[in-house]
């Protein structure tokens, strides 16, 4: 099926120009039997695009243009009059929406109160109330346009919820992109491809058997910590449908593991308001890259014990300590640290020392002569906490080492694994490369404070 995917999202991108986040969200909802939203403003292409990719599946489509007005027999079909005389509100459905495998209705957000409970029990359950019979309905997926998202007072939020896949339309950004969907009208690339109904459903009985790599648990699991934290809040049930997609994009292009490359397609579906898609994007970049450990997360957690540390171990010295070699006044055991960190072999001062060769002295034993002679403990440390340090100097340093560790060995394997996924656009898959040097070299520089840290931690007293 994966060739069949490929032709089918090439010819589509043929197409429709600056669309591929759009046509790999309808495919794939299509393979996953999950329904698939497009906001946008009027005149971006949103019905031509949804019907051309419904128009690659070979089962029945159901299109409708919803107004406040539209009635349940439009939708749902005309009573039957026969089943009338028994008293029985049975509707012909026949060519419409209960007898669909795919349907496209839009303006979805204007369904009138009459229409929206069917419309949530076939979406959900995928069941239609037929008069006194709840009948199964063939739908693989349903794809819903919008101008905007539906304000709170309507009580649409449960139908919004039914999307599980996202795409923000916007209008056409390039200039010769524009220019050939004004002018050149030809290129209609449908390339003849058709996804058979059974083909679906052969490729999600296959998603069952498909396994989760670790780094992709990860990934899920530390996406949803750093969500919450921002507001973003997916419900469970989202997750399992989200993880089921993934199962199903990764049996779709003929693997028998959801690798790491699949995890960009969160970003169509981890986000509830528009205005949070970019954060979510490159939180999935970020965490691609690392393995699920968050370099975010890393360089914060890391600043903020460097700092505390800073902190805790600055004591002004019981006098005026200075640099033998640079004459420097060194006021304070931060400064003195600082000093020794920049110039290395510099030797140190005491006025006090009557002795001229016991005067100046290297860093070890100056700390040892404020210990022992002036009782000034080199590491103001009220509270006992070294301990406490210890333990989260440790788990920086583990999560440093797994991050760190994978982003060495695994660029190739990314690579290769983004270069055969046709799951994932060319856009975000030249991103992720192109923001793996980036993030090497800010890993080194969170290695850096970690060592800091640990040479800190050392003249923590006990
Ligand atoms: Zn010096």
């Amino acid at each position: 099926m994966q060739e069949e995917i490929a032709r089918a999202r090439s010819a589509l991108e043929r197409t429709f120009k600056e669309r591929s986040d759009e046509i790999i969200c309808s495919l794939l909802a299509t393979c996953a039997g999950e329904h698939v939203l497009f906001l946008g403003p009027p005149g971006t292409a949103k019905s031509q695009l949804a019907r051309s990719v419904c128009e690659a599946v070979d089962g029945n489509f159901f299109y409708y243009l919803m107004t406040r007005f539209t009635t349940p027999e439009e939708v749902f079909g005309p009573l039957s009059l026969k089943a009338l005389q028994e008293d029985d509100f049975r509707r012909k459905i026949d060519g419409y929406l209960p007898a669909a495998h795919v349907a496209f209705l839009d303006e979805i957000f204007k369904s009138s109160s009459s229409i929206l409970n069917s419309f949530l029990t076939i979406l959900n359950e995928r069941k239609f109330h037929n008069g006194r019979e709840a009948i199964d309905v063939p739908l693989i997926a349903a794809f819903g346009a919008s101008n905007e998202l539906p304000d709170a007072e309507d009580n649409l939020e449960a139908l919004y919820d039914r999307f599980l896949l996202r795409c923000v339309v916007s209008p056409i950004q390039d200039e010769d992109n524009f220019r050939e969907m004004l002018f050149e009208d030809g290129v209609q690339g449908k390339g003849g491809v058709r996804l058979t109904v059974d083909q679906i459903r052969e490729v999600q009985s296959n998603a069952q058997a498909v396994g989760i790599d670790d780094n992709v648990q990860r990934i899920i699991l530390r996406a949803r910590k750093e969500l919450a934290q921002k507001g973003i809040v997916v419900s469970d049930r989202r997750w399992k449908k989200i993880v089921n997609v993934l199962r199903v994009a990764a049996a779709a292009a003929g693997r028998s593991r959801v690798d790491r490359s699949m995890a960009i397609l969160l970003k169509h579906m981890a986000w509830d308001r528009p205005e949070q898609r970019e954060y979510v994007r490159s939180l999935l970049v970020d965490l691609i890259i690392s393995g699920g450990e968050s370099l975010e997360k890393l360089a914060r957690d890391a600043g903020d014990l460097h700092r505390l540390l800073l902190r805790e171990t600055d004591r002004p010295f019981p006098y005026q300590v200075r640099c033998y070699d640079c004459n420097e006044v060194l006021g304070s055991s931060r400064i003195l640290a600082t000093h020794e960190k920049e110039h290395p072999g510099h030797r140190f001062f005491d006025p006090h020392r009557t002795s001229l060769s016991l005067r100046y002295m290297g860093y070890d034993h100056l700390l040892s002569v404020l210990k022992d002679e002036y009782r000034w403990d080199f590491v103001y440390n009220p509270a006992g906490k070294k301990r406490e340090y210890q333990m989260e100097y440790r788990s920086l340093k583990e999560r440093y080492e797994t991050i760190a560790g994978t982003m060495a060995r695994e660029m190739g394997q990314l690579t290769r694994q983004l270069a055969d996924n046709v799951w994932v656009s060319d856009r975000d898959s030249s991103d992720i490369l192109r923001q793996y040097e980036a993030q090497i070299r800010r890993t080194g520089r969170i290695g850096e404070v970690i060592r800091s840290i640990e040479i800190m931690l050392d003249r923590v007293s006990d």
